[in-house]
């Protein structure tokens, strides 16, 4: 850890993922010297390679902006690279060497061929037009466009990356390349997308924490649940809790967050759904239209987010790293949370890991509870490479036996090494060996 901060300072998202993983390993590396002898662990934390580009645009008065660009192709010794494309303002290199670095452990679990890779910029799509999307999106991809394609790199969305943007980066590398591939994922029904690609993350967040429970012989149905963020993983959460009779009752955005005692319905998600999507409007909105709901505006001088303060059985973070720290980990657990299932990544802080872990709540991390979203897209890579379409429910049946499969290895890995219901450590140990015996086979690559 000490030569890692040293190589990479100020970069503390990426220490502390690193950190995160590197804890588990220490049980693997009692095992098995021969991983440290071909300083896999070194290799590891090192991207394979690191593209950092300038993306020049015109918004629509006619005046110029420069963003940075970026990919990190973190790790291919299972299958191409494969990663969200994040656009927010708070975009910078160690926070995309985090996402990177966890994507490899997480896209290993899925049991899909795909390696570890993570991009983006530091430009904010909000509040601009279509066409500066656009236009934002051709000035990135003519650049991006020479170190990706469907054998090599294969991006996806993320915050700020949904359907809208998928496709203008798509027409703008079909035009350049002049080629029809599966060169991203996420991409519209009619032109190569999966049934499914849109809802995965947050139906594999529900997915995974069913299964933690049925650990305990319980389920959902009854549950009051917590969510953050109101983006794409937050909406298809809620959607599939409704669906399975639990009751989501909180989300959020930047501004503040809504908490609706009574519980979403298919009704008020539709509603939720418009605003943000189409309408691409802020949370408040919804305490305007259903009266019975209160928002809560942000206070950036609080030192915890009251959103996590009130009493539920789970809490699916869904919003963005580090949005649960101590405090919030403690106010979770004192109100009666033993269900954490994370479709954000890294969410909670050590500080908030290391409490949830010692109360031995059931604690789904990011790298296996958001996993659904990129499992999913391989299954869109899969169906592009057979020029055919599964059913909605084949890619459903698809993605819930694969998060079976991850929580099954997530549990065995942690009770073989001596640490049962740890899923941190199962996971981060289950995505390394895989990961590790892989390069290991490959050589001194
Ligand atoms: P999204 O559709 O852009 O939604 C993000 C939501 O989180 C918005 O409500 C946004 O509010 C809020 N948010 C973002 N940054 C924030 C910040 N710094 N402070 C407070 N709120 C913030 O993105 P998404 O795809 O749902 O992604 C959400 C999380 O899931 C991220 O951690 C992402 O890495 C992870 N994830 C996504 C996928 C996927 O398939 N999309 C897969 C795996 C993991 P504003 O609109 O106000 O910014």
């Amino acid at each position: 850890m000490a030569r890692l901060k040293e190589k990479n300072p100020a970069e503390p998202e990426f220490h502390q993922a690193v950190q995160e993983v590197l804890e588990s390993l220490t049980l693997v590396m009692e095992r098995h010297p021969e991983y440290r002898k071909a300083k896999i662990l070194e290799r590891m934390v090192e991207p394979e390679r690191l593209i950092m580009f300038r993306v020049p645009w015109e918004d629509d008065k006619g005046e110029i902006h420069v963003n940075r660009g970026f990919r990190i192709e973190m790790n291919s010794a299972i299958g191409p690279y494969k990663g969200g494309l994040r656009f927010h303002p708070s975009v910078n290199l160690g926070i995309l060497k985090f996402l990177a670095f966890e994507q490899v452990f997480k896209n290993a679990l899925t049991t899909l061929p795909m390696g570890g890779g993570k991009g983006g910029s530091d430009f904010d799509p909000k509040g601009k037009s279509d066409n500066e999307v656009m236009r934002f999106c051709q000035s990135f991809m003519s650049e991006l466009f020479r170190h990706i394609g469907a054998y090599t790199d294969v991006p996806a969305g993320d915050i700020g990356v949904g359907g809208r943007e998928i496709g203008y980066l798509f027409g703008q590398y079909k035009k350049l390349r002049n080629e029809f591939t599966g060169v991203l994922t996420g991409k519209g029904l009619n032109w190569g997308g999966s049934l499914i690609r849109p809802q995965a993350t947050g139906y594999g967040a529900v997915y995974f924490a069913e299964e933690m429970l049925k650990t305990r012989k319980e389920g959902l149905e009854g549950m009051i649940c917590l969510i953050s963020g109101s983006g794409n993983v937050a909406q298809y959460t809620a959607e599939k809790l409704i669906n399975m009779g639990a009751r989501p009752v909180t989300m959020s955005d930047s501004t503040g967050y809504i908490y609706d005692e009574e519980g979403f319905t298919d009704q008020k998600l539709t509603f939720i759904m418009d605003l943000k999507n189409i309408r691409r409007g802020r949370i408040a909105e919804y305490a305007e239209k259903f009266k019975n709901a209160v928002y809560t505006p942000h206070d950036p001088g609080l030192d915890h987010n009251p959103l996590w303060s009130h009493k539920a059985q789970c809490a699916f973070p869904s919003a963005t790293q580090n949005e649960i720290n101590g405090k919030d980990a403690a106010n979770l657990l004192r109100n009666g949370t033993y269900v954490v299932s994370e479709g954000a990544n890294m969410p909670t802080t050590i500080e908030g890991v290391n409490q949830f872990l010692e109360a031995k709540i059931l604690y789904g991390p990011g790298k296996a509870a958001n996993a659904g979203g990129v499992a999913t897209s391989g299954l869109e890579m899969a169906q592009n490479s057979m020029r055919i379409s599964w059913t909605r429910n084949e890619v459903d049946d698809r993605l819930r036996k694969i998060m079976r499969e991850i929580h099954r290895a997530c549990k065995q890995t942690a009770e073989r090494y001596g640490t049962p219901e740890n899923y941190v450590n199962g996971a981060n140990i289950a995505g390394f060996l895989k990961v590790a015996n892989s390069m290991m086979d490959q050589g001194v690559v």
